[in-house]
């Protein structure tokens, strides 16, 4: 059997090469960004806010309002305490937000900042002010982590922050983790649909993907609203889709040992609020299992609407199998969204031969083999992978197909074999935070996307064309 690691031709080189992951303080941005009436600010130097800003408006769209302490020669040798103060002053009165995410940079962490303390002092200062903005501090050095150890180290401290333990409503949390705004429009949907108060949080559906504006808007509307974070103390219930989530290094440092290491295991622990974590729903299985665990919860049937959905893409599957059985595929990303894709794959009928993330949770081998031990059995499985690892090992194996974001285009380009784009981020292409992943109906979009792109392939390659299958 393959042991879950970096292959050996990584380990010649001491440094990333083309890093299959981003910086943390994006991935809390993100979080921040899906908070209502919530600005984050970077502290740190300017530059870290704007490679955030470059990333997400390259994807999303969208302007992208985050701020940034700026810290200067002075502000690193001799601390960030003004600048933080004078920054939050700016923010207020440009901005006048109800909650300010501030989360801190490799500089920051590193000369030792104490954002605690420094949120503290400035309530101090202004101890008369009754407007005064809530403060949600995540800590998120780039070198303990990766953007996804960001994003779920923000989704914990805004509900270590937050939450108020109240006695028990018929409600669940709904910790949705880094998907599309498209992604979470569906899974609203699906609540909904079930007759059950929630609080899906973070939700970036409307921040992230607004309308056309007359006048620029700056906050844009939407995001989790401060009482729905407060019920999350009071749910009968928390679900959280994936299952490595922030079991990266963030978590261990901040907590200190403590056992706790997500949202909804902090609920748990504190409030005894059940935890189900599961597998991101990609595939049939994998919504089967989120559909059933809200069935059990709110004890009411699965709508017949999915049960719909899920016969018309078992046939498609049927439909489909003869173009996608014994393909071989590449799969890279977050670890939470490369496991579900390569559990889908399997599914499908399509041998994932190289998984890869930059995260280094190491445990995407464990989680695949616990759900599809055969298929996955020779399985080149990669933690903290860069691109060019991919990129030598895709060589090696010759896959028929790559899944993932923007980034690996580069290796489908040298190898002539079709991309399908999913995940985050897509700088080359519009329509990223409209793609579905997700649920039945999300499945269905991703199956299509990779049955066509497989076709076109041979439709383009074959010696005599066709216009018939
Ligand atoms: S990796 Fe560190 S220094 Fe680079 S942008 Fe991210 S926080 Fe800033």
């Amino acid at each position: 059997m393959q042991k879950e690691g970096i292959t050996q031709e990584v380990n010649k080189y001491v440094a990333a090469r083309n890093a299959c992951k981003l910086c943390a303080p994006l991935g809390a941005s993100m979080v921040f960004k899906g908070i209502e009436g919530c600005i984050p600010m970077i502290h740190g130097s300017q530059g870290c806010a704007t490679y955030i800003r470059r990333y997400l408006i390259s994807h999303y769209k969208e302007p992208m309002d985050i701020a940034s302490s700026n810290f200067s020669e002075e502000t690193t040798i001799y601390g960030g305490n003004k600048n933080f103060i004078n920054g939050i002053n700016n923010i207020r009165k440009q901005y006048a937000p109800t909650v300010m995410g501030i989360a801190s940079t490799c500089l920051s962490e590193t000369i030792g900042e104490d954002i605690p303390s420094l949120i503290a002092e400035y309530k101090e200062l202004n101890a008369n002010d009754k407007d005064m903005p809530l403060f949600v501090h995540a800590s998120t050095p780039s070198y303990n982590g990766t953007h996804m150890d960001g994003f779920h180290e923000a989704v914990l401290a805004a509900v270590r922050t937050l939450s108020v333990e109240d006695k028990r409503e018929k409600r669940i949390n709904l910790f949705s983790g880094f998907i599309s705004p498209a992604d979470i429009r569906l899974l609203k949907e699906v609540m909904n649909d079930f007759h059950i108060d929630y609080t899906l949080f973070p939700d970036y559906s409307a921040s992230m993907d607004n309308p056309c504006w007359k006048d620029y808007h700056l906050i844009p509307e939407g995001g989790t609203s401060i009482s729905d974070l407060q019920k999350t103390g009071c749910a009968m219930a928390s679900i959280e889709l994936g299952t490595v989530l922030n079991k990266g290094s963030l978590s261990e440092m901040v907590l200190n040992k403590a056992t706790v290491t997500s949202a909804g295991e902090w609920l748990q622990k504190n409030y005894y609020i059940e935890n189900h974590a599961m597998v991101m729903p990609i595939g049939i299985e994998a919504t089967d299992r989120l559909m059933s665990t809200l069935s059990t919860i709110t004890d009411n049937a699965i709508p017949g609407k999915y049960t719909l959905q899920r016969g018309r893409l078992v046939d498609a599957y049927i439909d489909g199998h003869k173009y996608v059985f014994g393909k071989k595929a590449v799969v890279y990303g977050e670890e939470d969204l490369v496991i579900a894709l390569s559990l889908f794959l399997a599914e499908i009928g399509i041998e994932p031969i190289i998984v890869a993330s930059g995260g280094e949770s190491k445990l995407m081998r464990k989680e695949l083999m616990k759900y599809n031990a055969e298929a996955f059995e020779n399985t080149q499985v990669l933690s903290g992978a860069d691109f060019e690892t991919i990129r030598e090992l895709s060589h090696e194996l010759k896959p028929d197909i790559i899944i993932g974001n923007s980034k690996g285009y580069y290796i489908a380009r040298e190898l002539k074999i079709p991309i399908v784009r999913v995940g985050f981020p897509i700088h080359d292409r519009i329509g990223g935070p409209r793609i579905k992943h997700l649920l039945y109906e999300g499945t269905q979009n991703l199956f299509d996307l990779i049955v066509n792109s497989l076709l076109d392939y041979k439709q383009e390659h074959s010696p005599v064309g066709y216009k018939y299958m």
